[in-house]
């Protein structure tokens, strides 16, 4: 909290972790509430719109049913894990892992970048980690298949400071 020109203000960081259970019996948490924005670029907006979006489909459902207890919510939940979590937030949360807590950023995206230089595959999966064109998912697995190569282009002493950073990441 903080006071300026008189007036408080609060503030709190972006929450970059899917709630684990995003509803209760008449009760569902949407967008940055709900932990949907991407923890890579730290982007919510198209995630907050389509978690509205299945919020609406569920009410919908419920109210045709005159049902609005957790078990008939639970829908909202599985459109979540299906739409934004198993193709995309959970690789984002990968990436996050390893680029912001293995303290090798820089590191880790020299290396990126000198693959992709003669790589095309990994050039384009890289790129789509910006422009959204490919799914998270697809572009962790290009990185994971060239996995050593990153390793050694790390060097000794960056890689043993990589790898169990990597082996966290491998189990999201
Ligand atoms: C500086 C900045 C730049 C960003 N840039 C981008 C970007 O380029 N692209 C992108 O996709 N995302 C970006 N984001 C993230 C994006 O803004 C959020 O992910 C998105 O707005 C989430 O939408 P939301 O509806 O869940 O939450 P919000 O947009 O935060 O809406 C929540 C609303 O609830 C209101 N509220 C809070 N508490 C109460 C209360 N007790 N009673 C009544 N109302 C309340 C708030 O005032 C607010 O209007 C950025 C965020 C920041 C901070």
């Amino acid at each position: 909290m903080k006071v300026f020109g008189g007036r408080k203000v609060w503030a709190a960081p972006i929450p970059d972790r899917m709630i684990p259970k995003p509803y209760r019996e008449r009760v569902m948490v949407i967008g940055d509430a709900c932990g949907t924005a991407d923890p890579i670029l730290y982007e919510g907006i198209y995630q907050a719109r389509l978690s509205g979006k299945f919020t609406a489909e569920t009410f919908c459902h419920a109210l045709d049913k005159e049902d609005f207890g957790e078990s008939e919510l639970a829908r909202y939940n599985e459109l979540l894990l299906k739409h934004l979590y198993e193709e995309d937030l959970r690789y984002s949360y990968k990436f996050h892992y390893l680029l912001y807590h293995s303290g090798l950023l820089e590191r880790i995206l020299e290396a990126t970048y000198s693959m992709a230089q003669e790589d095309p595959e990994m050039m384009q999966s890289t790129i789509a980690l910006f422009t959204g064109s490919e799914s998270r998912k697809h572009s962790w697995e290009v990185m994971m298949s060239r996995k050593w190569k990153l390793i050694k282009l790390m060097g000794i002493k960056n890689s043993l400071k990589l790898f169990p950073t990597l082996v966290h990441a491998l189990r999201i």
